[in-house]
């Protein structure tokens, strides 16, 4: 291997849909698929939490996937590395576990600021059966005090990328220590955000009158906030599963709401939270008037390009269902084929319900019978990977690429008209080329 208030207060606001719309119509699909690998989500994932390091186990293709996807970026010494999977290593020559000790002792050695180790495990390392928690635990007991080691897979076996981002927020709730049972209630954002969006919720729940806020993840190892029945949780991202039923193992209560996207998927977001904080209406009116305003006027300006406009979305980013009813209800786009990896209606219950009713909902991947409807219905757009943009194009069908809505800010009201303005763009190109 080589080295690079308390919870009785809970309101009914607080409560959360888990079934949604029971007429759905879903095409389930499985074959081949075209996704990232939850690798992927390294790249925001170290810019957030500013003292974690992320330490992936895996090939040479894990780390040019990282060094590819984030190397533009890099301006100071990264917080992310492979630690490669030699051959010696596959063939059990060598004993991973020491190797892997050997490298991380060298690594926080050399980069004493790092507060948090991820070991990401890849395709290879769990192809090999490299026992990545186990590793974590003698690591963590080596160092207790200095450093925390955790661990994740970020591998592409089975999942899709922006899984990685789940998985990792998942392995941090068993480290957040047990909230006093008095404790005031307090409100838990989860979901990776730009800082400037984190920072505009916080002003905006501040304004509304709910002071205890905390995030998950924390931009430092050390503001991990302690959780419990008195924490209700709101998600920022539709694909948190895994991280939201972990918190509710703890004890902490989800919010059900709509996702942060566009000016009505922001009031609906913000309302939850409020609802459940007691907060009066009229004030809560009164907080989001204006930003809601701004908001709808920003979307405006792409509306000549977006309505009536038809879309696809290929299954990707797990965003794909917000998105839609964003496009369809805020910008009159028309929705054919919504495409998701995986449809989780308990956290998707509220945006089900306002997505309109003709849409075809898929879940799964069967690349080749999608982009065969893809074909046949032509869309004006279609949301897909990066792999399969350039052979649409090429057929003559606009694209969006799903990765570019995750690495983004889109969520809340000050990014909405970039939000409608990312799906103009291709339109508008299109419009040019073809003159
Ligand atoms: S984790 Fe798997 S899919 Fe991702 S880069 Fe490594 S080998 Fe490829």
């Amino acid at each position: 291997m080589s080295g690079a208030s308390s919870a009785s207060q809970a309101s009914a606001g607080c409560t959360a849909n888990m079934h949604g719309r029971d007429n759905l119509s879903i095409l389930r699909e499985r074959g081949q698929r075209e996704v990232f690998c939850g690798l992927t989500g390294i790249i925001w994932l170290h810019r957030k939490m500013q003292d974690a390091f992320f330490l992936v186990v895996g090939s040479r293709t894990c780390a040019h996937l990282l060094q590819s996807a984030a190397g533009v970026m890099i301006f100071a010494e990264p917080r992310f590395a492979t630690a490669i999977i030699e051959e010696r290593d596959l063939a059990g020559m060598a004993d991973c576990q020491d190797e892997l000790d050997r490298v991380v002792t060298q690594l926080l050695e050399r980069r004493p600021e790092i507060k948090t180790l991820f070991l990401v495990g890849s395709c290879p390392s769990e192809v090999i059966k490299l026992d990545l928690a186990k590793a974590a635990q003698r690591l963590g007991q080596q160092l207790a005090g200095d450093v925390r080691i955790l661990n994740y897979s970020g591998s592409g076996i089975e999942t899709t990328f922006t899984e990685g981002e789940d998985a990792c927020l998942a392995s941090l709730v068993p480290e957040m220590a047990d909230s006093a049972d008095d404790a005031a209630r307090q409100l838990l954002l989860v979901g990776s955000l730009p800082d400037i969006v984190e920072d505009q919720f916080l002003r905006l729940f501040a304004q509304l009158g709910i002071a205890n806020v905390s995030m998950l993840p924390a931009r430092n190892a050390s503001d991990l906030p302690a959780i419990g029945p008195n924490t209700h949780f709101l998600l920022a991202q539709p694909f948190l599963g895994e991280t939201s039923r972990a918190l509710q193992d703890r004890g902490a209560q989800r919010i059900s709401a709509m996702f942060p996207f566009g000016a009505e998927g922001t009031t609906a977001w913000l309302r939850a939270a409020a609802h459940c904080f007691d907060i009066d209406e009229m004030h809560f009116n009164s907080v989001v008037a204006k930003p809601r305003e701004r908001a709808k006027r920003a979307i405006e300006r792409s509306l000549p390009k977006l309505a009536g406009k038809r879309i696809s979305f290929l299954p990707d980013s797990q965003l794909e269902v917000p998105l839609a009813r964003f496009l369809a209800n805020e910008a009159g786009m028309e929705p054919l084929e919504v495409g998701t990896p995986y449809l989780h209606r308990g956290l998707l219950a509220e945006e089900l319900e306002a997505l309109p009713k003709a849409i075809q909902l898929s879940e799964g991947q069967h690349v080749d019978k999608q982009l065969d409807r893809v074909r046949e219905a032509k869309p004006d757009l279609t949301v897909c990977g990066l792999g399969l943009a350039n052979p649409l194009e090429s057929e003559g069908l606009s694209t969006k690429w799903a990765i570019e809505l995750v690495f983004s800010p889109i969520h809340g009201f000050e990014q909405a008209g970039d939000l409608a303005e990312l799906f103009a763009r291709p339109l508008r190109r299109r419009d040019v080329l073809e003159v």
